[in-house]
């Protein structure tokens, strides 16, 4: 595969990056977890994470009474290298339904608002909605680094944003949306 061209930039105070990876292994001081609603753990990255987490983590997501698709709750990291787990539910896609866009937006948002209100400077991403809850990556890419940059358009701690992404489709996916960004916002400036 090419290397994508578009995997770094600025935004605002804010280092953006795209990589290829296991969100586990990530040493950021969070990383989210696209969890479902009711915060008991499920295949995929969720499953991956709570793996690697220990059985701590399910007995702390137990306590917090699930979630609402669309928001983002935080806990600790127990064995991870992050301290923090953001378990952030994204919406199942439906075609034609225009509040998945919203939804997923909106699980990017509330995860970037519970790590500025704990102070945290780095938050690592997986692609949310795009494995088993079926959002096409073509069109989840875009709303992910848009919301993304709306919510770093206001005063933030979190200086680092970084998406490990699974597989070269979905890595190419988020360059793609990436340049796209950058062209519709002058304030998103490319690292080489
Ligand atoms: P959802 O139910 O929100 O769709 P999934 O876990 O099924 O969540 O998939 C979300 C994305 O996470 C997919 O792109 C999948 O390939 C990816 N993924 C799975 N395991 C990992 C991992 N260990 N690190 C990063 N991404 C992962």
């Amino acid at each position: 595969m090419d290397k994508p061209e578009f995997t770094r930039a600025m935004v605002s105070q804010t280092a953006l990056e795209l990589l290829m990876g296991d969100i586990t292994q990530q040493d950021t001081d969070a990383i989210v977890n696209a969890a479902n609603s009711s915060l008991l753990g499920g295949g995929g990255v969720d499953g991956a994470i709570h793996r690697a987490a220990g059985p701590q983590l399910l007995e702390e997501t137990r306590t917090l009474g699930g979630c609402q698709t669309g928001d983002a709750k935080l806990t600790r990291g127990y064995r991870l290298k992050a301290r923090y787990v953001i378990h952030a539910v994204g919406p199942i896609y439906r075609a034609g339904d225009e509040s998945v866009a919203w939804l997923l937006a909106s699980a990017y948002r509330r995860s970037l608002e519970v790590a500025a209100e704990h102070g945290l400077q780095s938050v690592a991403f997986p692609s949310i909605s795009t494995g088993a809850y079926g959002y096409p990556v073509e069109l989840a890419a875009p709303v992910a680094l848009e919301a993304v940059h709306e919510a770093l358009s206001a005063p933030t701690p979190v200086k680092l944003v970084r998406f490990v992404l699974f597989n070269p489709p979905t890595l190419r996916a988020f360059s793609q949306a990436l340049a796209a960004l950058a062209q519709r916002h002058p304030d998103v400036q490319p690292i080489s």
